[in-house]
């Protein structure tokens, strides 16, 4: 079968490797049919000085596919079910695990693709609780965007932020995979959506999308613009994953009371802020990292009520490394999948 490594920084290599013994009792065999792609798979591509990978590594967090083999304890699930597949192996007996706090699993053993091998192959073995049926109508290129994309703004909204319908919300970087999934996330409940974008293409797209506010950061300052947008008052709750650029204006656009949710820290993971404003205004900061099966199963729920995510670019398993190298290059509105 088919496997794609990462073998060196900046290197992948697409290689004929012996199939998967079949399943154990608790395990199903998954033919991978659509990988996702997030920055974390650019951390891993580019190497970062913080996170210690393991090479060679078969890529991919993110992914959907087929039922193809079952274990003998395994009996919710029967060949050719569509699926997606938790991307961390989690323990799945610590009491953050039985709380159905998966992200927080006290002995997680990696993340697929980055510490322990990934979903970009043709067929993989899981542990059955890991592995989630997929809703009827939800196309698998769709189910791909769920375990990381979907559930990590469902996690960040709604279980971190405490979103509401009619509050208001500032999502940085509306172009991106996890900004356009939570434009749709906010606007499906009812709330006014204000996004950041870097060009007028895709201020176009995000208003396509719903967001009731575009503004274009590179000849607006973001924090003017929600000032005068809210009335001075502010928005309830800000969405960061941009970083050391972003943190600041950012709290500056909270009302009192607001609570600002963080995923990441692409433009630089340091920053200085105001404690006296912090305690004064009353905010609430809250860092988010990954998603529960909860929120993986939420995801699919609303995908199959309708909420698609936004497919910027399908490319086939050989072009993985374009896909890569599209993500960086930020000119991407959406999600990037990959097919089998
Ligand atoms: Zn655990």
């Amino acid at each position: 079968m088919r496997a794609l490594s990462l073998i060196a920084d900046r290197k992948l290599e697409l290689a004929d490797i012996p199939s998967p013994r079949p399943p154990a009792a608790d395990e199903v065999q998954i033919r991978v049919k659509a990988v996702a792609l997030n920055h974390l798979d650019l951390w891993g591509y580019r190497g970062m000085a913080f996170a210690k990978r393991k090479m060679p590594i078969v890529v991919g967090a993110e992914a959907s596919g087929e039922i193809a083999a079952v274990g003998s304890d395994t009996a919710t699930f029967r060949s050719g079910d569509p699926v997606v597949m938790y991307g961390a192996m989690t323990c799945g007996t610590c009491k953050a695990c039985r709380q159905e706090r998966d992200n927080l699993c006290e002995n997680v053993g990696g993340i697929m693709g980055f510490h322990i091998d990934g979903f970009a192959r043709d067929l993989v073995n899981m542990p059955a609780r890991l592995v989630i049926p997929v809703p009827q109508g939800v196309p698998l290129r769709d189910a791909a965007c769920a375990p990381i994309a979907f559930a990590t703004v469902q996690h960040m909204l709604f279980d971190n932020a405490k979103l509401e319908p009619g509050e208001t919300v500032l999502v940085h970087a509306g172009g991106s995979g996890i900004g356009t999934a939570a434009i749709v996330m906010a606007k499906a409940i009812g709330c006014t959506v204000i996004t950041t974008v870097g060009d007028d293409a895709k201020a176009g797209k995000a208003r396509a999308l719903g967001a009731d506010h575009v503004v274009n950061y590179r000849t607006d300052r973001f924090e003017g613009a929600v000032r005068k947008l809210t009335g001075k008052k502010g928005v309830d709750v800000v969405f960061e994953h941009v970083g050391a650029e972003t943190f600041n204006g950012s709290l500056l656009c909270l009302k009192r009371g607001g609570r600002l949710v963080t995923c990441g820290a692409t433009s630089g993971p340091s920053t200085t802020i105001s404690l006296m404003r912090l305690f004064q205004q009353q905010h609430r900061i809250i860092g988010s990292f990954g998603a529960s099966l909860r929120n993986i199963r939420e995801s699919l729920a609303k995908m199959a009520s309708g909420l698609s995510p936004v497919i910027d670019t399908e490319v086939p398993l050989a072009q993985f490394e374009r896909g890569l190298e599209r993500l960086e290059s930020r000119q991407v509105f959406g999600k990037i999948v990959v097919d089998f």
